[in-house]
């Protein structure tokens, strides 16, 4: 369950889908090409752990990344949605991380094989509570950032991302009914890099909240 700050309302999450290669500079530094299409794949809301909670990398990987993002919490049932509407779905925004197997995705993708192993296992996405969409004025101006033991890694703006909210909205409920309670998450700036046993990872994003979590 996540909650709305300020708020009695509390949302049962149903899937977490995940845009990738959404901002240039994060493109650029995995080699990847621009997509044309949405790049889209779906972590299992068994990969959600909260505030506070420890991550733990799966014994098959040796190079686990975090993927600061901003979450789009659904606030009721969205198919083919336009972008002039699209916000109007919205409930509130969150702070994410997208936790990515980084060797067991390349090999994946060399191989043309699904990622849900590098990105759907458990505690592979730490996610906060939400602030009321309301209350954030401008989602796509808000700087949003990813500390490791207190050093910064990722240091980006949402206003850089190369498909916005209701573009987003728009091509992902043309293919998933979003239901009350999904999530979405906007992808990731430049910046990625391995994390470790025993790293505290702090993710921020201005107006919205942080997100603090602890390697195993
Ligand atoms: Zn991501």
């Amino acid at each position: 369950m996540v909650k709305l700050r300020g708020s009695d309302t509390s949302y049962r999450i149903g899937k977490v889908v995940c845009l990738g290669r959404n901002y240039a500079d994060h493109i650029r530094e995995l080699g990847n090409e621009m997509p044309s299409r949405p790049v889209l794949f779906i972590k299992p809301a068994s990969s959600i752990i909260g505030a506070g909670d420890q991550v733990v990398i799966p014994p098959y990987s040796q190079e686990c990344h975090h993927e600061v993002e901003l979450a789009v919490l659904i606030g009721r049932r969205a198919k083919d949605l336009t972008e002039s509407s699209a916000l109007q779905y919205v409930a509130g925004y969150g702070v994410a991380i997208d936790l990515t197997l980084r060797d067991v995705q390349d090999d994946l993708k060399k191989q043309g094989l699904p990622w849900e192993i590098a990105k759907g296992f458990d505690t592979a996405c730490p996610l906060s509570d939400f602030v009321p969409a309301a209350q954030v004025a401008d989602p796509q101006a808000l700087r949003i950032t990813m500390r490791v033991n207190g050093e910064l890694r990722q240091d980006g703006s949402t206003a850089l991302m190369l498909r916005r909210i209701p573009q987003i909205l728009r091509e992902i409920s043309a293919i998933f009914t979003l239901e009350e309670g999904d999530v979405v998450l906007t992808g990731t700036p430049a910046g990625v890099s391995a994390i470790a046993s025993g790293d505290r990872l702090l993710a921020e994003i201005e107006g919205v909240g942080s997100l603090e979590v602890t390697v195993a």
